[in-house]
């Protein structure tokens, strides 16, 4: 059986002509980008894309991208997780002939705020709920709880003002504009869908969507 030339030790397997625990000593097993963007305003995660907070999609964006040891083979890679105050710590056991390794990877929160925040302390909007009629104000309470239910990252207010016979609210998304437009149809006295060219972006134009909802 080969000697370990640094510990001296039998061992039937080498890596790099090492004994295996002596491997791990020198080199990691694992390389990882040490770091993971979180929005500071509403906590989402930049794990290809901006997601809602969740633990397990942090570990199988980890899991994506780690890189394990050319020189080592791996039979069996578990991971898990856990968050502390201004980093995540991923906890890795690897597995493979001859050889049992744990290694603990830290990963440092990058506060960064994601594009939906941006827009919606930026005074973004997409389009305006123009509320109207005498009984505007019951209507307002009924939109504003169908805006709040909304799973759409876009669908929130950024400003309103009241007007001569109502008010207008403004929203971060055309979509959710229209789906609350549909959905009082039944309810209110008129609906009515309109738009305005606000200006080009990329050749293309911008526009703006108004939604205005009369109940008497
Ligand atoms: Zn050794
Ligand atoms: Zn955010």
């Amino acid at each position: 059986m080969p000697l370990c030339p640094v510990c001296g030790r039998e061992t039937s397997v080498t890596i790099r002509g090492l004994c295996p625990s002596c491997f791990f000593k020198e080199y990691s097993a694992l390389s990882f980008k040490n770091e993971l963007k979180v929005c500071p305003t509403c906590g989402r995660i930049y794990v290809g894309r901006w997601e809602e907070f969740s633990l397990p999609k942090i570990l199988s964006w980890v899991r994506r991208h780690l890189k394990v040891h050319p020189d080592i083979d791996v039979a069996q890679l578990n991971l898990s997780i856990k968050e502390e105050e201004d980093h995540f710590l991923v906890y890795a056991s690897l597995q493979g002939r001859g050889f049992q390794h744990t290694e603990t990877l830290k990963l440092k929160k990058k506060y960064e705020q994601c594009p939906y925040c941006a827009r919606r302390y930026g005074g973004y909007y997409e389009a305006v709920i123009q509320l109207r009629g005498n009984r505007w104000r019951e209507l307002y309470r009924k939109v504003l709880n169908v805006i709040e239910r909304e799973k759409d990252p876009k669908a929130f207010i950024t400003g309103e003002k009241q007007v001569k016979g109502g008010i207008d609210i403004y929203i971060g998304s055309k979509k959710v504009a229209d789906r609350v437009g549909k959905r009082f149809k039944s309810l209110a006295d008129e609906v009515k869908f309109s738009f305005s060219h606000v200006g080009e972006k990329d050749g293309k134009p911008i526009t703006r969507k108004y939604v205005m909802i009369r109940l008497d």
